[in-house]
C-alpha cells in the first residue's frame, strides 16, 4: 500500500511524530479496560469511554477489520498541568488536525476508524446513559477505552511517550481500509 498521498497531506500540520502500523501488531488488553474501571474519573460518564464502547474483545474486533493505521502525536506546552483551559485548547487543536486528516482520508475514498486522545469532550455535559451520543459522526472514543496498550508500537517506531511536566503529548489512531 502506498502511503505517500497520506504522509505529504499531514505533514502540512503540526504533527510531532507519526508512524503507519499493522493492526495485528497492537496489543489489546483486558487489564487496560480494569485501569480504566479503577482509576479513571470517565468511566461509565461518555459515550466515548468503557463500558459504553463494548467490551474489549468487541472492541479489538472492530479495529482489525482495517489492517492498517495511522498513529500520530502532536506536542504542547503546558507550564501549568492545573490549568484546565489551556489543556483543553491544546487537546482540541490536536482534535481538530485529527478531525482534518480523517476527511481527507474518506475522500481519497479510505473507510476509517478513528480512536483519539482522552473522553470526548465536545460537549458540555455527556447525555450518557440518558441520551444517544449527540455527534456521533464528530466523536472519537479514546485509544485506551478500546484496550489499547501502545508502548510497543511507540518505541517500535521510536516516538516519544512521555517528554517532561510541563509537556503534553496527544496521540490519535486512524485506523483505514480501501473503500
Ligand atoms: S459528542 Fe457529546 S454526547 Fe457524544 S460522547 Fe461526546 S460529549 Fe458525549
Amino acid at each position: 500500500m502506498n502511503f505517500k498521498s497520506i504522509e505529504e497531506y499531514i505533514t502540512q500540520f503540526p504533527i510531532y511524530q507519526y508512524a503507519f502500523i499493522n493492526t495485528k501488531d497492537i496489543e489489546f488488553s483486558d487489564k487496560v479496560r480494569t485501569i480504566c474501571k479503577r482509576e479513571c474519573p470517565r468511566y461509565g460518564k461518555s459515550w466515548s469511554c468503557p463500558p459504553a464502547v463494548g467490551s474489549v474483545d468487541k472492541c479489538r474486533e472492530k479495529c482489525m477489520e482495517y489492517p492498517q493505521a495511522l498513529l500520530f502525536s502532536s506536542v504542547a506546552e503546558v507550564p501549568d498541568y492545573s490549568n484546565m483551559d489551556a489543556l483543553l485548547k491544546t487537546k482540541r487543536e490536536h482534535e481538530e488536525i485529527t478531525r482534518k486528516i480523517v476527511q481527507h482520508l474518506k475522500e481519497e475514498p479510505w473507510k476509517c476508524f478513528t480512536l483519539s486522545t482522552d473522553s470526548c469532550s465536545i460537549c458540555e455535559k455527556c447525555t450518557y446513559p440518558k441520551k444517544s451520543c449527540v455527534h456521533p459522526e464528530l466523536m472519537n472514543p479514546c485509544i485506551e477505552s478500546h484496550g489499547i496498550l501502545l508502548t510497543k508500537n511507540i518505541d517500535d517506531n521510536q516516538m516519544d511517550y512521555y517528554m517532561g511536566e510541563q509537556m503534553v503529548l496527544w496521540f490519535s489512531l486512524i485506523f483505514f481500509k480501501e473503500a
